[in-house]
């Protein structure tokens, strides 16, 4: 049976080798270790391969995690965010990565206020228009832009998409080109208009565990893999 050493080592050189073939530089594209549902001395010796972003689905499944785990971590709220959840989770996420209203959007820019922070996140673009996905539509996309950067205590880095669930990775090419190029055409608005943003703007977050490479080759800058390093997930298990 493969280790999870081994997994994360097999993952890491996929990567490297995506990010060599698309004439990346190696520092473009970090690893999120998506460690829902799984205990902590696996998420730890994930951490003792010196791994230090991880990402969670569930708000308290985070905040425990968070509690039990060194303090140098990064936590990405990857999940679905219910807006009455927002106040536990904002000053343990480094970033939150699935922002899809404006409703949301104001109700981290209030609680990161509260606490005197600047939350970091990312628009989530329902990138495929499928009905069972959470996201902004593509064509909505950079109104609820220019509205989500007035609001204060609030950065957005970047954009996010979960691709469908497909066979075949090559499948989902045309939705990372397609995150891509929704980015591009932001990036231009922002010039257009003289928004300082302070080039913060520069985060894609897209590629699981069937994907990651061709994401990668598109443009990822962060892929956030789970089942490739800790194996299947177990939902009839109790944490
Ligand atoms: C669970 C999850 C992942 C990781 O999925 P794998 O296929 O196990 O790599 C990535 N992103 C989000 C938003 C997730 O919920």
């Amino acid at each position: 049976m493969s280790t999870i050493k081994d997994n994360l080592e097999l993952v890491q050189q996929n990567i490297s080798k995506a990010i060599q073939r698309s004439g990346r530089n190696a520092d473009d594209v970090r690893l999120i270790a998506v460690s829902k549902t799984k205990p902590i001395p696996l998420l730890e010796e994930v951490y003792a391969e010196g791994i230090r972003d991880f990402g969670e689905n569930k708000v308290q499944e985070l905040c425990e995690k968070y509690e039990a785990m060194p303090k140098d971590i990064r936590w990405h709220m990857i999940g679905h965010l219910q807006t009455n959840k927002v106040k536990q989770v904002i000053d343990k996420a480094y970033m939150i990565h699935g922002v899809d209203s404006y409703h949301l959007a104001e109700e981290i820019s209030k609680q990161a206020a509260k606490k005197n922070i600047t939350a970091k996140i990312l628009l989530e673009v329902n990138i495929a228009d499928e009905e069972s996905k959470f996201g902004i539509k593509a064509e909505e996309l950079s109104e609820m832009f220019s509205k989500v950067i007035m609001l204060p205590n609030i950065e957005v880095h970047g954009l996010m998409c979960i691709a469908p669930n497909v066979d075949n990775s090559e499948k989902n090419r045309q939705y990372f080109v397609k995150l891509c190029k929704l980015h591009v055409d932001i990036t231009k608005l922002i010039c257009n208009n003289s928004v300082n943003i302070n080039n913060m703007f520069c985060e894609l977050s897209m590629g699981m565990t069937n994907d990651y490479e061709v994401a990668i080759e598109e443009g990822a800058t962060f892929v956030r893999v789970g089942t490739g390093i800790f194996g299947e997930r177990d939902y009839t298990k109790h944490i």
